[in-house]
């Protein structure tokens, strides 16, 4: 029987739609083998996004709630895992695949002496265990991994798990002491750079835009690429030459190196459509393409290709939508 410990990700109480699909996956395995499954949230100041996570048929939402816990320390939030895992004796650990997730999860699985699986997108129970699919090479190759061990580390990928349906019956929430005299403080918070921008963050957003070289300055990005998000309500994301230009941050990179997105619609504005790039949109619902150049490789992952210039077809479909 499974004892799933669901680790919540949130953005300064904000949570993490994310979450959801890794909870999606403890269901599925919780179905398979008639298991259950808990969910952790570390942070301070996180009822609201404790509350929100009660809906969701978790045995219980235990909340570490503590002012060390401010910031997402991978030293101080491993060790609260480490610690609740045990208690719990959970058999897996499980986090969507993210940026906070690579940075404390392994540590943790380390602390714990588990092996690790990241970027899972199918689970399987074969017997007393599990055979996981999970991306390799950016998404090209997709291997077939069984975890030896009784604790299992795994990382989903949001979109190949759907968020489990609500329930009426709220989850219990219940406290997770934390005595911060014992938390380890190797790692030191200097500071944060939050985003301005009104707009949605790529890996949570329904849309995401992104523009490639074919943008000539950032000037010309955000008439374009942020026009055109902005009406339809959706995250702007870049390929890795825009990056390169500086035209850019790189927090808006997506692909191999940068973010992994799996929004709704995705449109490709003058992007060629390297593998590095498509690895880190393949798993978008519905693709849009718009490039002039029609032999471009985007284009035999697109449902809809516009073949034409972004100067020109940019600011036509703005106009049009704001219509
Ligand atoms: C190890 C490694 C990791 C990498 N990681 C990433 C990554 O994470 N993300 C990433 O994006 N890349 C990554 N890359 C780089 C990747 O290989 C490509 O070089 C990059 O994605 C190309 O960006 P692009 O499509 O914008 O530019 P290009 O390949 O130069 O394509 C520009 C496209 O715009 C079209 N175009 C030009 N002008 C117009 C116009 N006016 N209107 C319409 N279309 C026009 C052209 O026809 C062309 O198809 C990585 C590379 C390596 C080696």
């Amino acid at each position: 029987m499974s004892k799933i410990l669901v680790i919540a990700e949130h953005d300064a109480g904000q949570l993490k739609l994310a979450t959801l699909s890794a909870m999606g996956f403890a269901q599925q395995v919780c179905a398979q083998t008639s298991g259950s499954y808990d969910v952790l949230i570390l942070g301070e100041g996180i009822s609201d996004a404790a509350e929100s996570l009660r809906a969701y048929g978790a045995a219980s939402v235990m909340v570490a709630d503590s002012p060390a816990l401010k910031e997402p320390l991978a030293d101080k939030y491993a060790f609260v895992i480490d610690d609740v895992a045990r208690a719990q004796k959970a058999t897996m650990v499980v986090g969507a695949a993210s940026t906070f997730s690579k940075d404390i999860l392994p540590r943790a699985a380390a602390l714990l002496d588990a092996g690790m699986i990241s970027d899972v997108i199918e689970v399987r129970a074969e017997g007393d265990d599990f055979v996981f699919k999970r991306v390799l090479y950016a998404g090209n190759v997709i291997a077939t991994v069984k975890l030896e061990g009784a604790l299992k580390f795994l990382t989903v990928r949001p979109a190949a798990f759907a968020p489990p349906s609500k329930t009426d019956e709220l989850s219990p929430a219940t406290p997770v002491a934390v005595d911060a005299g014992k938390l380890p403080s190797q790692i030191k918070f200097v500071g944060r750079e939050a985003k301005v921008a009104g707009r949605p963050d790529s890996t949570e957003a329904r849309v995401v835009v992104s523009g490639g070289r074919a943008i000539k300055n950032g000037e010309d990005f955000e008439r374009l690429i942020g026009g055109l998000a902005d009406v339809l309500g959706g995250a702007v994301g870049s390929s890795r030459a825009l990056v390169d230009s500086g035209i850019t941050p790189n927090s808006l990179q997506v692909g191999q190196t940068g973010k992994v997105v799996a929004p709704e619609l995705y449109i490709a504005a003058g992007i060629s459509g390297a593998i590095q790039h498509m690895a880190g949109m393949k798993d978008t619902k519905v693709i849009v393409a718009i490039n002039k150049d029609s032999e471009a490789p985007i284009f035999e992952v697109a449902d809809y290709g516009l073949v034409a210039d972004v100067y020109q077809a940019v600011p036509e479909l703005i106009g049009k939508l704001k219509k």
